[in-house]
């Protein structure tokens, strides 16, 4: 294989996993928000809770009040009774204590009623505060292992583009153009191999004089696609001696293509 080729194959190697990063880095705003959310979530359920525990202390406090006040009429008209004169007015006072007494009936069913209630939203909200304090650690957790992730994806960014800078500087300046264009329109793959004498990657038959030219080791020109326009280039295979010296071949990968 021609060098500038390696050093493209090289430099498309780093270039995909640099796209890669660079998408991953894109998320993790939207990951970190999603974490928060789901704290400020738990915080809101946790003031509805509050709010109806409050507003359950105040009809308790109203209720208490209508007791006490019914109560008092009641007593003010029994007080009342025993100094009237005619039959028909005591009958009154009578009938009129009756209705002070239902109503403290009444208020009391209604004050027991808040009081259950209250029980039950008091502990509504230790449950919740106790669910956030989980909550909350649980996403101090996840924000913990995002921002390592995203740290060390940076870390990994900066090598990288440090790397592919070294790598684009060894590679003529117009076949590197040409390599861009191309990948810029194309996903981000500037390059295709030669699999069975067709594109790697859209299938296009490669000319018989081209995938000849390209599989002399001292060929140095350049070619592309007849469809997708990718610069080709081929990786001989490996030449089986023994069946155990191809097994070695292949468990090498790559490189093991290279003559
Ligand atoms: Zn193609």
């Amino acid at each position: 294989m021609d060098a500038q080729i390696q050093h493209l194959v090289h430099l498309q190697a780093l270039d995909t996993r640099l796209a890669e990063l660079r998408n991953r880095l894109q998320a993790i705003p939207a990951q970190l928000a999603a974490v928060d959310a789901r704290v400020s979530n738990t915080r809101q359920q946790i003031a509805a809770a509050k709010e109806a525990l409050t507003a359950s202390l105040k009809d308790r406090k109203k209720y208490e009040m209508d007791v006490d006040s019914w109560k008092e009429k009641a007593r003010k008209y029994r007080d009342q009774s025993f100094e009237v004169k005619t039959n028909e007015a005591y009958k009154a006072l009578q009938h009129e204590i009756q209705h002070a007494e239902t109503q403290v009936a009444q208020a009391e069913d209604r004050l027991l009623e808040r009081m259950v209630a209250g029980e039950e939203y008091e502990r509504q909200v230790k449950t919740a505060e106790g669910s956030v304090n989980i909550v909350e650690g649980e996403a101090q957790a996840e924000r913990q292992k995002i921002q390592a992730e995203e740290s060390s994806l940076q870390q990994e960014l900066q090598t990288k583009e440090a790397e592919r800078g070294e790598i684009a500087s060894e590679i003529p300046e117009e076949l590197l153009g040409t390599y861009e264009r191309i990948a810029a329109r194309r996903h981000g793959i500037g390059l295709a191999e030669i699999r069975d004498e067709a594109c790697g990657l859209c299938g296009m038959r490669v000319r018989p004089h081209v995938f000849q030219e390209l599989r002399r080791s001292d060929s140095h020109e350049i070619f592309q696609c007849e469809s997708c326009t990718r610069i080709l280039y081929y990786v001989e295979p490996p030449v089986a001696i023994s069946p155990d010296a191809e097994s070695k071949a292949s468990a090498a990968g790559i490189s093991a293509n290279e003559p």
